[in-house]
C-alpha cells in the first residue's frame, strides 16, 4: 500500500509508491526542532524516486549539520512542512510523518533516533537505535 499524505490545508498531497518506509525515526536536530516548532521531527524515509508531490510546494535550502545542503519542502499556502531532502543522501527523502494519512501514521513503527546530540533534555522517550549524529 502506498504512503499517502497531505498538508494542513490539503493544497499539497503526496504519494510514495512503497510498501514500507526505509526507516521511521525521530530527528532531534536543531533545524528540525525549529522548522517543526516541536521537540523533534517524526520522519519517514522513502526512496526519492518513489515520491510524487502535487500542489504549491516551496523550498527552503540551508546547510545541514553534515555541511551539505538540505532542501526543506513546505506548503506555500499553510506552511506545513512536507519533507526534507538532504544532498548528503541523494537517493532518499524524509517525509514529515505527521502529514501522512491518519490510518497510516497510526501504524508507523519508529525505531531510530538521529541527532540525539541535540535531543532536548526533557524528552524522555528512548527508541531502540539511537545515533548521536547520522547512522553511517
Ligand atoms: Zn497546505
Amino acid at each position: 500500500m502506498p504512503l499517502t499524505g497531505h498538508c494542513l490545508c490539503k493544497a499539497v498531497t503526496y504519494t510514495a509508491a512503497v510498501d514500507q518506509p526505509l526507516i521511521t525515526a525521530y530527528d532531534h536536530c536543531d533545524d528540525c526542532q525549529r522548522q517543526s516548532g516541536s521537540t523533534y521531527s517524526l520522519v519517514t524515509v522513502v526512496p526519492k524516486d518513489s515520491l510524487t508531490i502535487n500542489g504549491p510546494v516551496k523550498k527552503y535550502t540551508s546547510k545541514g549539520s553534515s555541511g551539505n545542503d538540505v532542501h526543506r519542502l513546505f506548503c506555500s499556502e499553510c506552511g506545513s512542512p512536507i519533507a526534507h531532502d538532504p544532498d548528503a543522501a541523494p537517493p532518499i527523502i524524509a517525509l514529515k510523518a505527521g502529514t501522512l494519512d491518519t490510518e497510516i501514521k497510526k501504524n508507523l513503527k519508529p525505531d531510530t533516533e538521529i541527532w540525539t546530540v541535540s535531543k532536548l533534555p526533557f524528552c524522555s522517550e528512548h527508541l531502540e537505535k539511537p545515533f548521536k549524529h547520522m547512522p553511517e
